[in-house]
């Protein structure tokens, strides 16, 4: 048997690095402003730590274009680099000095945000350069260096007579890269990476206007001056206690985050967590549009206040990803390029924890202010609804504050509406059944209907709600839902009174002979019922079953049950104490008869919604025929 160690050397490593580390070319900006912050960072905590004798003052980062030169120079006034930290922390590739300081200063400076982490990102230059330079000094005593590498794994080290402390990197933008060159898209990356990052980053120049001086006549123009462009929020909202923060401050800063959104939000929620695992945030509760996709990838990635993506699937549960706001955690596991992450234990800790704290807040807002959060509701359901489809732990949590709205505009907690209705709503078995409406225009009748006999309606509207009914018929015990138009209201609910037929057992077997030959059994079932003499002759409902296995397929989930297509089946309900139906009893020509069960057919259909095209017009034509 043979051991040994595999050789890698650097030749082929090196372009390895270059050309597939970093599928985004772009992201060598970030890396390299990510490394002028840590030297910041870093000579601020040994300024404060006392290990470095400089004046720490409000340092800046430099991002310049010398586009005639084609060169991009980024400038730093960290703690720079001694020749000997140049050869240590540059030339070793994969030697992260950025690990080695937190772990030197592990107790002190857990929280100084040091971005750094593989010892890799400086590399990333060289996607976009065949040539970097770097200059620096080092804040001790230690002469400047200047180090130059073309690519190739040699590379010169020399003294320079830098005298400001800190790094300046130049980049000779290769020939493929000259975008990077552009004042456009440099503005931009900084903009997409590094608006929130913790120091200062400045970019050229921007025209301020200054106030007109005394006397100045109305048509002068106001003066104006050039002044330093910085790009960025050093201090943003989220990093700060929500204790000092007001709404005011919460909203200015969604504004920030989408410049370009008009409309406020709803509400907001700050995550504040160190333990077990690091992370802070804002997520924001915006209107929610009907096309719930196009909301979609609105939240925004952080690490150490740099963005790292707007794709937080799998950190952010499913149900949540129509929120916007941005989430900054270190202890998100991602690859060395940071642009994937990478799903495990820790990920859904964070997923579960974000779940967690979504709802208490939610409970919250409605406990403190449930006037707003009924005002709200219609704007946020969908997602609470989602949630408690999609999350167990949601849904239990949800049972506080999930509301059930009444076509009178009440709100409801699914507690607060058993109790309302636990004595006059149940059935045969006594189980409870909630009415609802799904639109009151369409459903006028039925819900009018259901309110003269004192019961309650809901109005549940929202895509999903069949789900969510489904749901809650498994968790909850005792329970049903049936929309206002399913089956009649006096089958559906149990009732001592029902009212006497006026027909005999005669009459009604001829009745149902008639009606048989008439209306299409392919579409209709027959079912007479004696009902109150002012209900409606005739009443088309469907089963409730039915009706809300074909909404489940529709909205997606039905594929589950295997059904396929189902068939358009409705009940036809028949008034057996409506005097229309003794007239058409007792009407003597059958043609008759025919015409005014095709009439109130027609009639009920209409009121449905279900008589439509040519069955339409006909009906106009006979019903201005008999008025005529
Ligand atoms: P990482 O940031 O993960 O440590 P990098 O490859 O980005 O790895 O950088 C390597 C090391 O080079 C850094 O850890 C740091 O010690 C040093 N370095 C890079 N840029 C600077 C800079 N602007 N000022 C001081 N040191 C720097
Ligand atoms: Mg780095």
């Amino acid at each position: 048997m043979t051991k040994g160690n595999i050789n890698v050397s650097v030749e082929n490593i090196f372009p390895l690095i270059k050309k597939f580390l970093y599928s985004d070319h772009e992201i060598f900006l970030r890396e390299l402003i990510s490394n002028a912050t840590d030297a910041t960072l870093k000579l601020k905590h040994l300024t404060n730590i006392g290990e470095s004798k400089v004046e720490y003052g409000n340092p800046q980062i430099e991002v310049k274009i010398d586009k005639d030169a084609k060169k991009l120079h980024i400038i730093d006034q960290g703690l720079g680099m001694t020749a000997e930290e140049v050869e240590k922390y540059i030339n070793q590739v994969a030697f992260s000095g950025a690990e080695e300081f937190l772990d030197k200063y592990k107790d002190s400076a857990q929280d100084s945000g040091i971005i750094g982490h593989f010892g890799l990102g400086f590399y990333s230059a060289f996607m976009v350069a065949d040539k970097v330079e770097i200059i620096t000094k080092s804040h001790t005593e230690a002469p400047a260096a200047h180090w130059t590498c073309d690519g190739s794994p040699e590379y010169t080290l020399e003294v320079s007579d830098k005298a400001e402390r800190g790094t300046e990197i130049i980049l000779h933008i290769a020939e493929d890269s000259t975008e990077f060159l552009e004042d456009s898209r440099i503005s931009a990356l900084l903009l997409k990476y590094n608006k929130f990052m913790p120091v200062p980053i400045k970019f050229g120049t921007k025209t301020e206007t200054l106030p007109k001086p005394e006397g100045a006549k109305e048509e002068d123009p106001a003066p104006t001056q050039e002044v330093e462009n910085i790009i960025n929020n050093p201090n943003p909202a989220w990093t700060k206690q929500p204790a000092d923060l007001e709404e005011q401050d919460y909203k200015g800063f969604y504004r920030e985050l989408y410049p370009s959104q008009f409309e406020e939000p709803l509400f907001n929620i700050h995550l504040n967590v160190d333990y077990p695992f690091n992370l802070t945030g804002i997520l924001y509760f915006p209107k929610m549009s009907v096309d719930m996709q196009i909301q979609k990838d609105k939240i925004q990635l952080y690490q150490n206040q740099v963005f790292v993506t707007d794709n937080v699937e799998g950190i952010v549960p499913e149900f949540l990803t129509m929120l916007r706001g941005v989430i900054d955690s270190p202890d998100i596991p991602l690859n060395v390029s940071r642009s994937y992450l990478q799903a495990d234990g820790a990920v859904k800790k964070i997923s579960s924890y974000i779940t967690r704290k979504v709802a208490d807040k939610l409970k919250s807002i409605f406990n403190n202010n449930r006037e707003d959060f009924e005002a709200k509701w219609n704007d946020i359901k969908i997602v609470i609804e989602y949630g408690m489809l999609s999350e167990e732990k949601f849904f239990e949590k949800a049972d506080a504050f999930a509301l059930y709205p009444t076509v009178d505009g009440k709100y409801y907690t699914f507690e607060e509406l058993t109790n309302a209705i636990k004595a006059k709503q149940t059935d045969k078995d006594d189980k409870m059944v909630i009415l609802y409406a799904s639109d009151k225009d369409a459903q006028h009748a039925y819900i009018e209907a259901a309110k003269g006999k004192d019961y309650e309606v809901l109005l549940l509207d929202s895509p999903i709600v069949s789900h969510l009914m489904q749901k809650l018929e498994t968790s909850k015990e005792n329970i049903s839902f049936a929309r206002v138009d399913a089956d009649h209201i006096d089958n559906l609910i149990k009732k001592e009174d029902t009212a006497i037929s006026k027909l005999s057992e005669d009459e009604k077997k001829s009745l149902d002979e008639l009606l048989k030959e008439v209306v299409p059994s392919e579409k209709f079932m027959v079912q007479l019922e004696a009902m109150d003499s002012s209900a409606s002759p005739f009443m088309i409902t469907q089963p409730e079953f039915m009706r809300r296995m074909k909404e489940m397929q529709a909205s997606g989930g039905g594929g589950m049950f295997g059904m396929g297509n189902m068939p358009e089946m409705y009940n036809l309900v028949v008034n057996t104490n409506s005097e229309l139906v003794g007239e058409i009893l007792n009407t003597k020509t059958k043609k008759k008869q025919e015409r005014l069960i095709n009439q109130s057919l027609d009639l009920a259909r209409l009121s449905q919604g279900l008589l439509k095209g040519e069955e339409l017009t006909n009906f106009i034509k006979r019903s201005y025929d008999m008025i005529k």
